[in-house]
């Protein structure tokens, strides 16, 4: 199977510090310079060249990344499925520059509590993330919320689906996964988001619950393919092997006469190698960091690759009701009781109807959590063909 995905990590640096993640704080991420978008763009049609066909642009912070649009329209114009998943606390001052570049535009929030979001997450940025995705909406995007549920965050996530069910968008629920030492999800947390992965504009990936709990990857029979279905890229342009948040190998790409090697790289033996043994190292026992699992689970055709179809299927039927709200002004949502607006009384009963609501509200490590689906109104069918 030829890589599919690409996560672009433009820049290290973050506006925000979260109690969960050291990208921005790492002494050997704060050196590293950034590339200019002219080699960022080089590597873009390299990627094209080896069949790549989503690109998750990252970092940090990647609205940091001064040349952030001019690499979009680069991106745009070559085809390839975009994604950008931010903080939502510098889209404001860019919104408009970046109108109709991105796909899949995610914001990250896990909490509809000011204060546990400023002591989660080291900025008072809250009403900011509000804000962004009110104005993506009246731009005319289609923005999703990113949130990651931990052990006690689980318990408060009801807040953000009836927030997300107010604005009209998709909520993408996912479980907190083992990295910067994270506590995971316990059993009964795993069918607290089955529960809730039934409500309107929330989408789970039900074959990365069923993977998380039956202890994630095994060394023995590895389901990951990180090396084979993704490929990562530093800021200063190195290709980053196996993945991101274990890489040992750091490969320097090079460019001449306007082109780059990152092609002819990717193919090279020390990439090969790395792809057989994808999977297989110590540290990948138990490994459940999301960013590379979707991509993996295309292939084979086993009992994950069918969850991973059936969650992207609800995905887009979420999307095209998004879609259509937006379009029609008809409200399709069946609200959780409790919300503001109970204007949608006629609809089939709500499957919440009769369950106390919880109180409270959740924080989340949502570092590097996020599927990297394509989000553009698009059926299933579409959509795989895009991949
Ligand atoms: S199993 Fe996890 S740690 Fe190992 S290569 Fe795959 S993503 Fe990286
Ligand atoms: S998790 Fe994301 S937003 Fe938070 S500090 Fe890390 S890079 Fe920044």
């Amino acid at each position: 199977m030829p890589p599919i995905l690409a996560n672009y990590y433009l820049t290290y640096k973050c506006n925000s510090r979260c109690t969960y993640c050291d990208i921005p704080i790492k002494p050997e991420n704060i050196r590293i310079k950034e590339s200019q978008p002219e080699t960022i763009i080089e590597n873009l049609a390299a990627l094209k060249r080896l069949g790549v066909k989503v690109l998750d642009f990252t970092g940090g912070e990647p609205l940091i990344y001064r040349y952030l649009p001019e690499v979009l329209r680069a991106a745009k114009s070559m085809g390839f499925f975009i994604s950008v998943a931010n903080t939502g606390t510098l889209y404001p001052r860019m919104a408009k520059e970046l109108v109709g570049l991105i796909d899949d535009l995610k914001f990250s929030l896990s909490t509809t509590d000011r204060d546990e979001y400023k002591a989660e997450r080291g900025i008072d940025g809250y009403e900011k993330v509000i804000e962004s995705l009110k104005l993506a909406r009246s731009l005319g995007e289609r923005p999703s919320i990113i949130a990651t549920a931990t052990p006690e965050s689980i318990w408060g996530m009801e807040p953000v689906i009836r927030l997300a069910q107010e604005l009209g968008v998709v909520v993408l629920l996912g479980p907190v996964f083992d990295f910067c030492g994270n506590e995971l999800l316990h059993k009964d947390g795993i069918k607290e988001l089955q529960r809730l992965a039934k409500f309107d504009n929330v989408c789970v990936n039900w074959a990365f619950l069923e993977f998380y709990l039956n202890g994630g990857n095994q060394i023995k029979n590895p389901r990951c393919r990180a090396v084979s279905s993704t490929i990562v890229i530093s800021p200063d342009d190195h290709l980053l092997l196996p993945c991101y948040h274990m890489h040992d190998e750091r490969l320097k790409i090079t460019h001449e006469n306007g082109k780059s090697n990152l092609d002819e790289l990717w193919r090279s033996p020390p990439v090969q190698l790395k792809r057989k043994a994808e999977g297989t190292w110590d540290y990948c026992q138990g490994c459940t960091i999301w960013c590379y699992f979707e991509t993996s689970f295309l292939w084979p055709p086993d009992k994950y690759f069918l969850l991973n179809m059936k969650s992207k299927m609800r995905w887009g039927k979420e999307k095209a009701k998004q879609y259509v709200e937006a379009k029609t002004g008809l409200n399709l949502t069946r609200r959780l009781p409790g919300s503001k607006d109970k204007s949608v009384a006629k609809l089939p009963a709500n499957p919440m109807s009769g369950v106390n609501q919880a109180a409270g509200c959740g924080t989340c490590p949502t570092a590097g959590a996020s599927p990297e689906s394509p989000s553009e109104l698009v059926t299933p069918v579409e959509f795989s063909r895009k991949l």
